[in-house]
């Protein structure tokens, strides 16, 4: 099977009905880049940029942050990176970066991390949101912020951004432009996209994040492992419903979800037709979407979603064997 994936490489992901699926990866270090050659992916839909932060003792100083950008960049060419800023604090502590508490957290998950230190600790945005902008000197900038809870926490890291390109520009750094989004895990979000979704240019779902919030169940104890399904009923009507709120704003699937066949083709059953996924899954998820009837999916799907269908994990598996998917 493996020989079989790597002959589907240059194969575009186009299901048998001709819905073009774009399938991108996600990375986090420098060498990850070259999973793009290797995988045929359209780009990179997700770097996580807290890599760099939590492989190093000391911050990273802006020129190294650019740096790995800047080889990043350069490695995909003409394919679009998707950077987002860091996603630190909680659990993933660094040990330079003083907490506020000091003691940590007792719901890290929950806590502070991401934007939200983004927010607090100016420096450490600004200095990313330099390195960023002057890495994409000339190109498109595709940037977005983790686990926004509001649409203040967007505008405000969206400013942040604004006034460091203002800066580069006078010094010359300019990319052709500079593309934001924001990315949907943490489900209050849901509730604002009518306010939100005319300030950005994407939405990236998260469904990792999502899927312990939404159920309330830790994504790191393994006790919990197996009790909360993906494809529930509770969960496909949640992206449904964002999906059809954000209408004609792209939105990507970047959480480990999409990286798993079946549950790949119910987010195209959803409508969802952009997959950012882990490397080893651009293979087996292109030769999904390659043998996939979209329209006979679509059907059968809303019809399961719709009667609150206990173990839709089951009928997706036996219209895969039907169909020859
Ligand atoms: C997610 O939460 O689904 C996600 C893609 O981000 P991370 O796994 O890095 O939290
Ligand atoms: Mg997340």
């Amino acid at each position: 099977r493996r020989a079989q994936f790597a002959a589907l490489r240059d194969k575009p992901p186009v299901t048998k009905d001709g819905t073009r699926i774009t399938l991108m990866v996600n990375a986090g270090l420098r060498d990850d880049a070259a999973a793009l050659d290797l995988t045929g992916a359209d780009g990179i839909g997700l770097f996580r940029t807290e890599f760099q932060f939590l492989v190093s003792a000391t911050m990273p100083l802006r020129q190294q942050q650019q740096r790995l950008y800047r080889d990043v960049l350069e490695t995909a060419g003409d394919r679009p990176v998707v950077f987002r800023t860091i996603d630190i604090g909680g659990d993933k502590a660094l040990p330079y970066l003083r907490q506020d508490d000091g003691d940590g957290e007792e719901n890290p998950a929950m806590g502070w991390r991401a934007i939200r230190v983004a927010l607090d600790r100016g420096g450490l945005m600004k200095a990313q949101a330099r390195a960023l902008i002057e890495a994409a000197h000339g190109r498109t900038l595709n940037v977005m912020f983790p686990m926004v809870s509001e649409p203040w926490e967007y505008d405000e890291a969206k400013a942040m951004f604004e006034a460091q390109r203002t800066w580069l520009h006078e010094r010359g750094k300019r990319p052709l432009s500079i593309r934001y989004g924001a990315m949907l895990e943490v489900p209050a979000l849901a509730e604002m996209l009518d306010i939100l979704l005319p300030k950005l240019d994407f939405i990236s779902i998260g469904t990792n994040d999502l899927t312990q919030f939404l159920f309330a169940a830790d994504r790191a104890n393994p006790k919990l492992a197996e009790r909360y399904d993906w494809l529930s009923p509770a969960i496909l009507r949640f992206l449904r419903r964002v999906r059809r709120e954000c209408d004609t704003t792209p939105v990507t699937v970047c959480g480990e979800m999409g990286g798993r066949p079946l549950e790949a083709m119910a987010l195209i059953g959803l409508g969802i037709e952009r997959l950012s996924i882990t490397p080893a899954a651009i293979g087996p998820v292109k030769a999904m979407v390659r043998s996939l009837d979209v329209p006979a999916l679509r059907a059968q799907l809303a019809g399961w979603i719709d009667a609150g269908e206990p173990d839709i994990r089951a009928r997706l598996t036996e219209f895969a064997e039907s169909s020859g998917v």
